[in-house]
């Protein structure tokens, strides 16, 4: 039998990458659907496959606890409801994988961890990069051919379309609770910790002058540093009213790595270079069953859960992201001075 998902929040990610995504899965298949718009539920459950009796709605979704199909919920809704809706997924008993950035507080990110441990069950975030074979890649080539890390830059970025309702949220504080760092600025600040495998201690951040009113709650452009104990440094940029760009270069002392696209869903790629030589890794050349992230994040889960396994992508690891972002939103707000984050390392290699 395979693991059985309950996807939450029928959205542009959840319909257009995650629920195709199952075609490729080895060992999960989706067994549930929740959305506030049940006629949307019962046309994707019927292309799907899915029974009636295993469509759900927000106020209904407490029953799955009663749905045996479901092993696993994976919450896709805007961020300030991931954690209402994993602590209940939690008391209904089943395993959670929710979406990036976890939660808009910290506090939020802890009470999500301590659910999954008093429910027994795990809790583990989207990065669907930590299944991505050029990520892998980029990183064994870090750890064994540039020398020492000395300086990583990254930027995340998109443009927004205000008529579009999955940005409508974004634009909202108490929906998203930030804005282009939350959203996109997180991959560059994950990506630098799994690069490193180190922790920074001190971040600082300067958040722009919104260029429009539709950006008055939230972020439209921010650039940021995090220095880390080793001496290598990271800075880098997200916005919300830029051409798509997701860029991670990190410059060593004997050599240097290229990712442009760095985090996108598709055709990722990584470049070596050296002076006078370079050699580029793309996702088209890895023959590895991960090839694609999304199938490969959700067979991640279920694979863990049967053999008790530890999880790439925790909510401890979240959970840092999320205090890091909110380290850079305070010192934005006070000047871009300096704010320590030396809160003690415990990052391990993915
Ligand atoms: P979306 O707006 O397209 O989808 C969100 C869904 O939540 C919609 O179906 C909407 O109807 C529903 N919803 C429920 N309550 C809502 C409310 N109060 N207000 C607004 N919508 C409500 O957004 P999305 O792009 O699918 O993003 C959803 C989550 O997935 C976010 O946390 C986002 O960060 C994450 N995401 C992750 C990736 C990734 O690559 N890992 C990519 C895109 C989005």
């Amino acid at each position: 039998r395979k693991f059985g998902y309950a996807i939450v929040g029928l959205g542009k990610y959840a319909v257009n990458q995650i629920l195709p995504a199952f075609a490729e899965c080895e060992y999960a298949k989706v067994t549930a659907l929740v959305s506030g718009d049940i006629e949307k539920a019962r046309r994707l459950g019927k292309h799907y496959g899915i029974e009636e009796s295993h469509l759900y709605t927000y106020d209904t979704f407490d029953k799955i606890a009663q749905d045996p199909e479901v092993d696993a919920v994976y919450i896709i809704l805007p961020n300030s409801l991931h954690a209402d809706f994993t602590e209940r997924s939690f008391r209904a008993g089943k395993h959670v994988l929710c979406e990036k950035p976890m939660a808009v507080t910290v506090e939020e990110c802890q009470r999500m961890i301590n659910a999954g441990k008093k429910a027994g069950k795990k809790l583990m975030i989207g990065y669907r990069c930590h299944f991505d074979p050029v990520t892998h890649k980029a990183i064994e080539l870090a750890r064994t051919s540039i020398g020492k890390p000395q300086i990583i830059s990254t930027d995340n970025g998109d443009n927004t379309d205000p008529t579009d309702p999955t940005y409508q949220w974004r634009l909202t504080r108490a929906l998203s609770g930030g804005g282009a760092l939350m959203d996109l600025g997180i991959y560059g600040v994950n990506g630098s910790r799994y690069m490193l495998d180190e922790d920074p201690i001190e971040v600082q951040a300067t958040i722009m002058p919104p260029s429009d009113p539709m950006f008055r709650e939230i972020d439209e452009t921010i650039v940021w540093i995090m220095r880390y104990r080793s001496g290598a440094v990271a800075h880098g940029s997200a916005s919300f009213n830029v051409n798509a760009m997701s860029r991670f270069n990190l410059q060593g002392t004997e050599a240097s790595l290229r990712m442009d696209p760095a985090t996108s869903y598709w055709c990722n790629s990584v470049s070596h270079c050296t002076s006078g030589d370079t050699q580029t890794w793309s996702t088209p050349m890895f023959t590895i069953p991960a090839l694609n992230q999304f199938s490969a994040q959700l067979d991640h889960l279920a694979i863990s859960v049967a053999n008790n396994t530890p999880l790439a992508a925790t909510g401890e690891e979240g959970m840092q992201d999320v205090r890091l972002i909110q380290a850079m939103y305070q010192s934005a707000n006070s000047g871009s001075r300096p704010v320590s984050t030396d809160w003690g390392d415990w990052r391990k290699t993915i």
